[in-house]
């Protein structure tokens, strides 16, 4: 299964698909950590976990079609100037191998719901890493969220350091809209409380989730890379990726939030599960 739908006969927002860019391979240190520094699992790691999908979400609402996350990019696999050289490209592809089928492709899934990339009235992307920000070129005409401290990250002397391959983000044309985030940390993207916005930061410094509130169906809260498995969140085990305390404390928020809210779903990018928990009703 690489697509799943979940529909509301009620309310602004109409329709949630999942839809499947591209396979992962990680290591297993990638998906649940122990404190163990990155550099060392990637230089030690011997084993890669099954074939992981690459989820983005399109989410519509009567006011325009979401697209949140863009999967990676098919020419990952056949440009070979696609990674940094050297040191720093071996480290790339230590730490993740990537498969794109051609029934993958955005174009494709995209197609398969009905939709071209023209539809799409807004992007958000949970964080700038390469299997989330990977199709963003066909978005020149509308606006790309990124959260303010991930787009710090352009900022810095080397980005690709931080898994931010920027000589591609953002693509020609393409203009990165930094997330306007309230004091209460929020970004109410249509104002009527059902796509709502919020910075998760851990995995990377600006990594966000979004919430979706629907009239007649379970609140969803799609959380990028935040976690592989949302059952190892709430046991407070998170990636050996990123800053341990800020991702230990995104995790006691999304738990929080879960134990005020027991029907609110958890779909992670790269959880198989998160296409059938999408769907149960
Ligand atoms: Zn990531």
């Amino acid at each position: 299964m690489t697509r799943a739908t979940s529909t509301t006969t009620h309310g602004p927002v109409r329709a949630v698909h999942a839809i499947t860019l591209g396979e992962v391979q990680v290591r297993p240190k990638n998906i649940e950590g122990t404190g163990t520094p990155m550099l060392w699992w990637t230089l030690t790691a011997r084993t890669w976990s099954p074939w992981l999908p690459v989820l983005a979400f399109v989410i519509e609402h009567e006011r325009g079609t979401v697209l949140f996350d863009t999967g990676q990019s098919p020419d990952s696999l056949t440009d070979p100037g696609y990674y940094p050289g050297g040191m720093l490209g071996w480290v790339y592809r230590r730490q993740a191998r990537f498969r794109v089928p051609a029934e993958q492709t955005l174009t494709a899934q995209l197609a398969a719901l009905g939709f071209t990339a023209g539809d799409i009235t807004h992007v958000a992307l949970s964080h700038l890493h390469q299997d989330h920000a990977g199709n963003l070129a066909p978005f020149t005409n509308v606006p790309v969220y990124v959260a303010p401290a991930e787009l710090a990250l352009l900022e810095q002397k080397t980005p690709e350091l931080h898994g931010v391959l920027a000589a591609r983000i953002p693509p020609p044309g393409v203009t990165l809209t930094p997330v306007p985030f309230t004091d209460a940390d929020e970004f109410d993207l249509f104002d009527d409380g059902s796509l709502v916005l919020m910075p998760t930061p851990g995995h990377s410094p600006g990594s966000m989730s979004l919430l979706i509130r629907r009239a007649d169906a379970a609140p969803l809260l799609l959380v990028g890379d935040v976690t592989y498995d949302p059952e190892l969140l709430s046991r407070g085990i998170v990636p050996d990726v990123g800053d341990r305390a800020d991702q230990l404390e995104t995790a006691r928020r999304i738990t929080e939030l879960t134990s005020s809210e027991p029907t609110l779903r958890v779909l992670a990018a790269h959880d198989p599960s998160a296409l059938t928990l999408l769907t149960q009703p």
